[in-house]
């Protein structure tokens, strides 16, 4: 697979194209800014508008190394479409995963290396993680990293992106973060690397905000065992007003 749009072009949530491939309920587009989720985050939502009217793009199915949109309805669209990802989920979705990462940041560092086992973001603006921590004091946690993550979030580090050959990243500890999920490398064989400026590194191919201080304060809502060596943290965007 080429590199998403989305990863070239963050900003830009609305294509015109043409449809490459249909069948009912599903299209393939020349060009398309959505993403397909994948490590936890969901793909984009939005809308087709083609000359057959507009449909609701409710998942994107990427496991043939493919962008197949898929729709709310099992209808067959063909020829130009604009192609729309709805902003409010998208962002939604990126403050959540850039949240995350400051978690998964603050944790690596304070337990000595802990790894991610598992993570999930939802359409409720809210999202958890899973690590591989045998020996941690969930109150005394809570707290303390809740405040972390928001100093981190009040401090607006710049989040920037560079491509590094696979078997570089997988050399260099703790880039490689996710103990169940690393993200492929791309068709030339270079994997992208996320940094938060000051914070942390690692290889990742969701979608990220800018900088941190375009998130909404975050809050922990609770950690708990889940089994001997995992900990599972709940956190949610703070609703807005
Ligand atoms: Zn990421």
């Amino acid at each position: 697979m080429s590199r998403y749009f989305c990863h070239e072009h963050p900003a830009v949530l609305s294509v015109g194209t043409r449809v490459i491939d249909a069948r009912p309920g599903a299209a393939l587009l020349g060009e398309t800014p959505f993403h397909p989720g994948g490590g936890g985050q969901l793909a984009d939502r939005g809308v087709l508008c083609w000359s057959g009217g507009e449909v609701t793009v409710v998942g994107v199915d990427a496991s043939g190394g493919q962008l197949w949109h898929l729709l709310s309805a099992p209808v067959e669209i063909g020829g130009a479409v604009q192609a729309v990802v709805d902003p409010a989920f998208r962002d939604l979705m990126t403050q959540l995963h850039t949240g995350t990462h400051i978690l998964n940041a603050l944790v690596f560092q304070e337990f000595r290396g802990a790894l991610v086992t598992g993570a999930q973001m939802n359409d409720d603006g809210t999202a958890r993680m899973d690590f591989d921590l045998p020996d941690a004091d969930n109150d005394r946690l809570r707290g303390p990293l809740e405040a972390a993550i928001n100093d981190v979030i009040r401090q607006d580090l710049p989040v920037r992106y560079r491509y590094v050959p696979m078997d570089d990243a997988a050399a260099e500890p703790g880039l490689i973060r996710n103990r169940s999920v690393a993200p492929p490398p791309d068709a030339d064989g270079l994997v992208r690397v996320v940094e938060i400026v000051g914070l942390d590194r690692q290889a990742c191919g969701g979608t990220h905000l800018a900088s941190t201080g375009c998130s909404r304060p975050v809050r922990i809502l609770k950690i708990d065992n889940k089994g001997r060596h995992n900990r599972r943290v709940r956190l949610g965007l703070a609703t807005a007003g």
